[in-house]
């Protein structure tokens, strides 16, 4: 369409940028910044894909039931391992997500710009593609997340410049060096918040023979998980069901078994890191050193850990301002100059 039109038609509708994570999706509006950020769970009837409370147990109403669901609900994180499980959940939750905003407010369909994960697969590419024109836009557009988080957080990624972002989210954890707008080389691993969780929730059962929940055991690294020892080290109570006698019980953990337990985790992630470093082309890598590494996604909140990859390899280490908000951020940025960028990006309109 040519763009002269695009800008009229923009006049009347409300372009919007999504970031579909693993663990959170973000909505934002163009001119308006983020204006929804709920977490990426579908409740479904049991053995279907039929989204409860008529299409609407999405995101926060959604997240309260996981792992508290009576018989015959099912709480699914659609985007668990940053690969489409599920298609009809994701297209339910996305095309949810896109009415929750446009709420119709304008005549026109919006135009979208889709954050997705850079492992997926060209036909998960097309799903996503055809869930947002079926949800009602009128054109969609997807970004690769490294280089919208790169993008989010101001990285000179446009420019003849190594830039290196490290997003760790719920299911996975991105390692992406660009330059040129263009991603040289990338890693999507499957190590991240999840795992973090994961490896708290084995610890208190071998150690305490205590069951906690995911929720519970993300609390507990939300509140005194670290990378590197702290100048003060913390504890936390936590309750669970004991593994033995099926009653209800409560421990008190501390920070050093916590960052214990995530050890191995992180040493995946540090590795991953090195791993790309040693394979980037050598004019880059030098442009690193000044540059350093920037970290995005939620997971980057974890105490220590830009410390912990700045041991690593030895390049200066710093969290995005809002990591969390990195992806959304970007895509926000990308609809305002989307007459210019539309180019580069995957669109469903080719
Ligand atoms: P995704 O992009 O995959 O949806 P996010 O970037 O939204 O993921 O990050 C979600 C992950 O970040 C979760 O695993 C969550 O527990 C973790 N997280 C959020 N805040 C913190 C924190 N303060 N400390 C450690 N991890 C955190
Ligand atoms: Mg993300």
């Amino acid at each position: 369409m040519p763009s002269f039109f695009n800008s009229l038609l923009g006049m009347f509708s409300m372009d919007m940028g999504v970031d579909l994570g693993t663990a959170n999706t973000l909505v934002c509006v163009g001119g308006q910044g983020i204006v929804l950020s709920e977490p990426s769970v579908v409740a479904v009837k049991k053995g279907t894909n039929q989204v409860l409370l008529n299409g609407d147990a999405v995101g926060n109403t959604a997240k309260v039931m996981l792992g508290k669901t009576p018989y015959g609900i099912t709480a699914i994180r659609p985007l668990k391992d940053g690969v489409i499980a599920d298609f009809e959940i994701t297209e339910a939750m996305l095309s949810y997500f896109i009415r929750k905003v446009h709420n119709r407010r304008r005549l026109v369909k919006p135009r979208v710009v889709i954050g997705v994960p850079s492992g997926i697969t060209q036909v998960e590419k097309r799903a996503v593609i055809n869930s947002a024109e079926r949800a009602g836009a009128r054109e969609v557009f997807l970004i690769e997340e490294p280089m919208a988080a790169g993008i989010g957080v101001g990285l000179p990624i446009e420019q003849p410049v190594g830039s290196m972002i490290v997003d760790i989210g719920g299911g996975t954890t991105d390692v992406a060096v660009m330059s040129l707008a263009g991603i040289v080389e990338a890693m999507s691993l499957r190590v991240a918040g999840d795992e973090f969780d994961d490896a708290i929730m084995q610890h208190v059962k071998e150690s305490y023979n205590l069951l906690i929940g995911p929720q519970s055991a993300e609390g507990v690294k939300h509140k005194i998980g670290s990378a590197v020892p702290m100048s003060q080290e913390l504890e936390i109570e936590v309750r669970g069901r004991d593994a033995a006698s099926g009653l209800p019980r409560k421990i008190t953990l501390g920070s050093e078994e916590i960052r214990e337990a995530l050890s191995d985790p992180v040493s995946h992630i540090l590795k991953a890191i090195r791993q790309i470093l040693e394979q980037t082309p050598p004019e880059l890598a030098a442009d690193l050193v000044h540059q350093g590494v920037v970290l995005a996604g939620g997971g980057a909140l974890l105490h220590g850990l830009d410390k912990a990859i700045e041991q690593e390899v030895e390049l200066p280490t710093r969290v995005a301002d809002e990591p969390l908000l990195a992806v959304a951020t970007g895509t926000t940025k990308v609809l305002e100059r989307l007459d210019l960028l539309s180019q580069i990006l995957e669109s469903g309109t080719e």
